[in-house]
């Protein structure tokens, strides 16, 4: 396929430009936000993203790559708000975000559970990709999944509908991986049983290590690694962040790294004002203004930079 959907419609491939490949608009708890509508200032936090979004065009990049779905609050008609009134391509994902335990309207039915019968996540998804989110028409563009210290039972089964619905659909798949505990290595296993080609997935969050063995097996186990939470400092300093992506590409795997931030426009999960303080760094524009100059001082050539943010996002989202 020769084109992406995004929240504005499908788009050619080649107008995916520069990449941001794991950026969230809004993360939420909708229970919260609909019980407890004063945590949620919704024209305020509109006005607030399409500002955040412009600053991000206007410092080059094209598209963002937001992985927000079941279990992070996706609400597609926010996003569409925002996008309104911002000229930047957004890829919609589908999928279910949990680090253990289902959420109830799986425990009892599906495989394994009392009820029993198909998986009802592999409908879901596919309509997602297939058919639109929500009855909006807009289509998701990529599957996403998490498993964080360890693949419980729940993390397995929806990992296992993931693959499921991407050999359905060919939509290519990010997981949440916490590389201290090597649980990318996990997923990697899982879904290469499920039969999936691990060119089509890409190991979230590697980038929070500076275990070059680690990467290599990723690496060499044919997925992208997202060097994706420049700016969270506090989980691994910018400088060593930029060191490992300038020791992998001196190495030659470019090809094999995608970029971003993990940031959000608003996420309800901390304290109001608390990312200021705590995490400074973590915001849209960090790595333009300040990684990809770091990485160009580290030896990383315009080409490989090119790689990862044009060349590797249009071919993950090649099929
Ligand atoms: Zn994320």
């Amino acid at each position: 396929m020769l084109q992406v959907e995004t929240v504005r419609g499908p788009i050619p491939l080649a107008q995916l430009g520069t990449v941001l490949m794991h950026e969230h608009v809004f993360v939420l708890s909708e229970d919260l936000r609909r019980n407890c509508p004063q945590l949620w200032q919704e024209e305020d936090q509109i006005a607030n993203a399409v500002g955040r979004l412009r600053e991000l065009k206007a410092v080059g990049v094209d598209t963002i790559v937001d992985p927000t779905v079941l279990g992070l609050g996706r609400d597609i008609e926010l996003v569409v708000r925002v996008n309104a009134e911002v000229d930047i391509n957004i890829v919609a994902a589908t999928g279910l975000y949990t680090y253990h335990d289902l959420p109830f309207f799986l425990h009892y039915q599906g495989p394994g559970t009392l009820l029993g019968g198909e998986d009802m996540l592999v409908g879901l998804f596919v309509k997602d990709i297939t058919e639109g989110i929500a009855g909006t028409g807009i289509k998701a563009a990529f599957l996403k999944c998490a498993i964080e210290d360890t693949l419980s039972p729940g993390v397995e089964r929806v990992m296992v509908a993931v693959a499921e619905a991407h050999k359905r659909t060919g939509a290519p798949i990010t997981v949440h991986t916490n590389p201290t505990y090597r649980t990318g290595l996990v997923a990697q296993e899982i879904f290469k049983r499920e039969g999936v080609d691990l060119g089509n997935v890409v190991i979230g969050h590697s980038g929070d290590t500076t275990d070059l063995a680690y990467l290599h097996e990723l690496i060499d186990n044919g997925s992208y690694v997202g060097m994706d939470r420049f700016g969270l400092d506090a989980m691994l300093p910018s400088d060593a962040r930029i060191a490992t992506v300038a020791a992998l590409a001196e190495q030659g795997f470019s090809e094999r790294m995608v970029l971003a931030h993990d940031a959000s426009c608003h996420v309800d999960w901390f304290p109001p004002g608390i990312r200021e303080v705590a995490a400074p760094n973590w915001h849209y524009t960090f790595i333009h203004t300040t990684v990809i100059p770091a990485l160009t001082q580290a030896g990383v050539t315009d080409e490989q930079l090119t790689t990862m943010l044009v060349d590797n996002p249009r071919r993950y989202f090649s099929r």
